[in-house]
């Protein structure tokens, strides 16, 4: 794990205003435990008021449009994430790739677009439960990486990946943690290849089905640099049970 492990919460499709006091409770974790990167991608409607609410944690959007403005009804641009607060945004998520047939060349101009306007990005990788099966998974992983991952300048600063295998995401299934580590271990070795010595320190977060009680064996996994955790980010209380396991700490 790297020094400050980096632990991601996705609201996906969930959370109303109401749900802020789950953010600000978040947040008092995050700054009870400064040895972890704590942020919260929660949806569009709420990042400008978690900005506010929160202090500490980092606060990103779960996916941009590639252009910069226009026709594009009902889509939301990287700019405009910065404009509302965001710090980062999430591209490639497995739930946009298959719900919204986006394919590689797209997640790769939505990176791009994001680090233009100088978002941070997390991009997602994953292979399905038949590719695993048909042992196909690290090849299927990494072509989707070396496909998406962007090249415009300055594309490696603030980029972290997440592999989150499809058949894992809030299914309560995770892989062995030899599993995670191989496939955490050929991510790395595809990042250098493309970006040299930096493509060192991009952090490569782990994503499916993390909850309290496996997040620290999954976390002490080499080349594991922290999480994007879906279902458990959704209350304070699960989460902080991540951030702490994160923290290396006892619970207080
Ligand atoms: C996710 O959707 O990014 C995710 C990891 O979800 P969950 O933690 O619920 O499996």
């Amino acid at each position: 794990m790297s020094l400050r492990p980096y632990i991601v919460g996705n609201w996906k499709m969930h959370g109303t205003r109401a749900m802020l006091a789950e953010a600000r409770a978040i947040d008092r974790a995050g700054q009870r435990h400064p040895k972890v990167e704590v942020a919260l991608a929660p949806p569009f409607t709420l990042i400008h008021a978690t900005r506010k609410e929160a202090e500490q944690i980092g606060v990103g959007a779960q996916d941009c449009h590639p252009a910069d403005g226009g026709a594009h009804t009902g889509d939301v641009s990287a700019a405009m994430l910065a404009d509302a607060g965001a710090g980062f945004v999430i591209v490639g998520h497995s739930e946009r790739r298959n719900d919204h047939g986006e394919t590689n060349e797209l997640v790769r101009s939505k990176a791009e677009s994001a680090r233009k306007v100088g978002l941070g990005v997390i991009l997602c990788v994953g292979e399905s439960e038949a590719e695993r099966d048909a042992g196909r998974a690290e090849e299927v992983v990494c072509a989707q990486l070396e496909a998406s991952l962007p090249m415009n300048q300055g594309a490696v600063e603030k980029l972290s990946i997440a592999y989150e295998p499809v058949w894992a995401i809030g299914t309560g299934r995770v892989p062995s943690l030899e599993d995670i580590e191989a496939m955490h271990r050929a991510i790395r070795e595809r990042l250098v290849a493309t970006y040299g010595e930096e493509g060192a320190e991009v952090r490569i977060l782990y994503g499916g089905s993390v909850k309290p009680d496996n997040a620290a064996e999954i976390l002490n996994v080499p080349e594991v640099d922290g999480a994007l955790v879906g279902g458990a980010s959704l209350t304070a209380e699960s989460f902080y049970g991540i951030i702490l396991a994160a923290s290396g700490e006892n619970a207080d």
